[in-house]
């Protein structure tokens, strides 16, 4: 199957057989561009830095309002990778989860804690670090104005990091696909 497959958008665990196809196919695609595959680490590495420099922050304000939440918004379907964590995730060389069978997308998440998310900061699903309620939002806006801006300033960063990433992984698998399609 061509390496192609790895462009899905839509991959998700639930459906378990493309799902299982796409990591396999990651798995073969990164092993065999280990090298060309580089500068898409660095920059994994350097996300992973960013989001830890910024977790300190988040928790400071998390930890004032989300224990009063009456509608927590941890829910199992927002516990899920999808295929662009996908390629952080092996880019930082890391394993994935392993995901409980059988729950339903509305329940609690299966890696939420009495104490909280059971993930490391840096290595959560990217939409959990970049979803921030309302009640969250407006208490950080309160905050000091210069931790505030900082802030601001981080996560619009990490966000360049990742599109950059994401591109550059993007790019190498376009020509290696190219590669495979040019006659010799
Ligand atoms: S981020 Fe907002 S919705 Fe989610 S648990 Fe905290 S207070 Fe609740
Ligand atoms: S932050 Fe953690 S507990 Fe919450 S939805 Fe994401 S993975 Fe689950």
């Amino acid at each position: 199957m061509s390496p192609a497959y790895l462009l899905n958008s839509e991959l998700s665990w639930l459906d378990r057989k493309k799902w299982d196809r796409a990591i396999h196919l990651l798995e073969i695609f990164s092993s065999e561009h280990h090298e060309e595959l580089a500068h898409v680490k660095d920059l994994a590495r350097t996300i992973k830095y960013s989001i830890d420099k910024i977790d300190s922050f988040i928790q400071q304000n998390t930890a004032v309002i989300c224990p009063n939440c009456q509608k927590v918004c941890c829910i199992n379907r927002h516990g899920f990778y999808d295929y662009e964590d996908l390629v952080y995730i092996y880019a930082l060389g890391l394993k994935l989860p392993v995901y409980k069978e059988g729950m339903k997308d509305t329940e609690p998440c299966q890696f939420l804690s009495e104490y909280g998310c059971t993930i490391e900061r840096a290595i959560r699903p990217f939409r959990c670090n970049w979803y921030f309620c309302s009640a969250l939002l407006e208490h950080i806006e309160q905050g000091s104005a210069k931790p505030y801006r900082i802030f601001i300033k981080q996560l619009n960063e990490i966000l360049d990091l990742r599109k950059e990433m994401l591109n550059e992984f993007v790019r190498i698998l376009e020509a290696s696909l190219y590669a495979l399609s040019s006659p010799i």
